[in-house]
C-alpha cells in the first residue's frame, strides 16, 4: 500500500464534498483539532492512524444497542448516520462529534453510495476515528459490505460492530417468534426493494411450508409480493403482519391475511419504516402480544 501524496487527498477531499479547509465540528459547534496524518505511533508514513467502525445502530429503541457500539459512539470524531438511526441514539453521541447526515430514502440517497464510501477513506487518511452508524444491523441490506470493501481497498483500518436486524427487533416487539418448532423451522430475510416492478425473486422458493417470510423494504411493493405469493401457490388465509416504525414508542402492527393486508395497510397510512412477516408465526401474536399487555398494565407506552 503506498502512502496518498497531497494530490490523492485533494481528490478525494473533493470528490467528498468537503473543501480541504473546512473544519471539522462538534455537534457543539467547537472545532475537532488536526490529525496527524501518519500514523503518530508508529511513524509509518504508510499508515494512518485513522480508523473506521463500522456499527450496526439496532432497529430504533436505543436499549437495543449494544454495549460496544455504545462505547465506540462516546469517543467517535466523525459519526456518518443514516436516516434510520433514530433520534434518542443520537441524543447519546457526545457534543464533541462532528455529525455527518448521509440519509437514505427510497430511489432518494441524500449523498451517493460512492460519495460515502470515499468520505470514509478520506476521514480515515486524515486520522480521524469515524463511526458509520447505521440502521439495524450493518450486513443485513445495509451495503455494509460495499463500504468496508473500498476501506480495504485504500488501506484503511475499520472493525465492524453488529446489530439488532429490523427482523429480530420488530418480531421481538410485535409478540411474533420467528421460528417455532409447530410452524416454522426456516426463516428467510428477503429485499422487498423490487426493481422496476420486476419480480425476479425465487417466488418457487417462497411459498415452501414451516417458513418464515420477512420483507425488508416491502411497503412500496406489498401487491406485487401479496400477487406473486398467491400466484405460486402460497393460501390466500396466511398471515400477514406489517410492523411499522418497530420498536419505538411509535411502534404499529397491522395484521390480516394475503388477501387482505394490502386493504388493511392502506386503511391504516401507516408510516415507514416497516417490515412486512409472513407465516403461521404471525398467528401467535394473539397470544404473545406481551407489550399491549405492559402498556395495559402500567400505562407506559414502551416496554
Ligand atoms: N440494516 C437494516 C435494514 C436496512 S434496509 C437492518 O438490519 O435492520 C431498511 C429497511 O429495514 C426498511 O425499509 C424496513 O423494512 C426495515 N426497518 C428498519 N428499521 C425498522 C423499524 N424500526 N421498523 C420496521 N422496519 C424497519
Amino acid at each position: 500500500m503506498t502512502r496518498p501524496d497531497r494530490s490523492d487527498i485533494n481528490r478525494l477531499q473533493q470528490r467528498a464534498g468537503r473543501p480541504e479547509d473546512a473544519p471539522l465540528r462538534g455537534k457543539d459547534g467547537v472545532r475537532l483539532p488536526p490529525r496527524y496524518r501518519a500514523n503518530p505511533v508508529t511513524r509509518n508514513p504508510n499508515s494512518s492512524a485513522g480508523e473506521v467502525f463500522l456499527v450496526g445502530a439496532g432497529p430504533g429503541d436505543p436499549e437495543l444497542l449494544t454495549l460496544k457500539a455504545w462505547r465506540i459512539l462516546q469517543s467517535a470524531e466523525v459519526v456518518l448516520y443514516d436516516r434510520l438511526v433514530s433520534q434518542p441514539i443520537l441524543d447519546m453521541i457526545p457534543d464533541g462529534a462532528h455529525m455527518v447526515h448521509v440519509g437514505k430514502q427510497r430511489s432518494n440517497h441524500s449523498v451517493p453510495q460512492d460519495e460515502i464510501n470515499q468520505r470514509l477513506v478520506t476521514l480515515a487518511r486524515e486520522g480521524r476515528r469515524v463511526v458509520r452508524l447505521k440502521g439495524g444491523d450493518p450486513f443485513i441490506f445495509g451495503r455494509g459490505g460495499e463500504e468496508i470493501e473500498t476501506l480495504a481497498e485504500a488501506g484503511v483500518r475499520f472493525q465492524v460492530v453488529p446489530g439488532i436486524t429490523a427482523a429480530s427487533g420488530c418480531a421481538a416487539y410485535a409478540g411474533i417468534p420467528l421460528t417455532h418448532r409447530d410452524h416454522a423451522q426456516s426463516v428467510r430475510f428477503v429485499t422487498g426493494h423490487l426493481k422496476n416492478d420486476t419480480c425476479d425473486l425465487p417466488w418457487n422458493d417462497f411459498v415452501q411450508t414451516h417458513q418464515t417470510l420477512v420483507f425488508y423494504m416491502g411497503l412500496v411493493g406489498l401487491p406485487i409480493i401479496v400477487r406473486e405469493l398467491t400466484a405460486h401457490g402460497m393460501r390466500p388465509t396466511m398471515p400477514v403482519a406489517l410492523v411499522s416504525r418497530g420498536t419505538t414508542p411509535e411502534q404499529e402492527v397491522v395484521c390480516g391475511t394475503l388477501e387482505n393486508i394490502v386493504e388493511r395497510v392502506q386503511q391504516r397510512e401507516v408510516p415507514a419504516p416497516t417490515l412486512v412477516i409472513i407465516g403461521e408465526v404471525v398467528s401467535l401474536r394473539n397470544r404473545l402480544d406481551w407489550m399491549a399487555a405492559v402498556q395495559t398494565m402500567d400505562g407506559r407506552e414502551t416496554p
